[in-house]
């Protein structure tokens, strides 16, 4: 299915088109995420080669082995860390990601905070909440969004672009988007980045700002 990625990536660039259009969006106000993780170069080339230049990664060691070698051929790029951040990969994730989406305790935050200062190199954040309340996956307790983001700002002196938020599998993603966006608006933040291949055009008319696509522009994975 790859062999189609630049195919199918006009065909999702059209949806968010039209999607932003029937919610009475700007156009171009949603920016497309294409999350290449388990994809190699030659597979992500061809939405390279169509323009594309906003991809997504879920791990820093992956996304090292890949990236810096397309950086070289394809200037502009513009990384996007989407996967759980561990504190000893902080230095790391500074000095290669332009967006980190995955904010999401103390730890992280302050590690981010210290790679900043230390690096002069500021990435564009979002705090990553937990708005099913699982409790395998990563993310600020709902409860716990504003403080964190406070904390963030006051504590850590990190400027907060906005929240992002996977929904659980098995539930309607609506009221997780509108929890996301009533969050976002109380905390004064822009960004909203939600909704993934089955329901990126969901999350357009709550607000969504960034969409992370990976299955529906690169195929089927292997691997998550
Ligand atoms: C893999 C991943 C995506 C993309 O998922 P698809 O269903 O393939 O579009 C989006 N967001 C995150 C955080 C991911 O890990």
């Amino acid at each position: 299915m790859s062999a189609d990625a630049r195919a199918n990536l006009d065909v999702v660039l059209h949806a968010i088109r039209r999607a932003e259009k029937a919610a009475q969006r700007e156009a171009g106000s949603v920016t497309l995420i294409a999350v290449s993780k388990t994809f190699d170069a030659p597979d992500i080339q061809p939405v390279l080669d169509a323009g594309h230049r906003v991809f997504g990664e879920n791990r820093v060691q992956e996304a090292q082995a890949k990236w810096p070698g397309l950086r070289e051929v394809y200037p502009g790029v513009e990384l996007h860390l989407i996967g759980p951040l561990q504190s000893n990969k902080a230095a790391d994730a500074v000095a290669l990601f332009d967006v980190i989406h995955t904010i999401d305790r103390p730890k992280i935050a302050k590690a981010i905070a210290k790679e900043i200062e230390a690096q002069g190199r500021a990435p564009r954040l979002f705090v990553q909440v937990n708005t099913g309340e699982e409790e395998q996956k990563a993310g600020v307790a709902p409860g716990e969004v504003d403080a964190f983001v406070k904390a963030c700002r006051d504590d850590y002196g990190l400027e907060i672009e906005g929240l992002m938020c996977i929904p659980p599998f098995d539930e309607p993603t609506a009221p997780h988007f509108a929890l996301l966006q009533k969050f976002a608006r109380r905390n004064g933040l822009a960004g909203l980045s939600m909704g993934m291949s089955a329901d990126f055009a969901e999350a357009i008319p709550f607000g969504a700002t960034h969409v992370r696509v990976g299955s529906a522009i690169f195929g089927s994975r292997s691997r998550a």
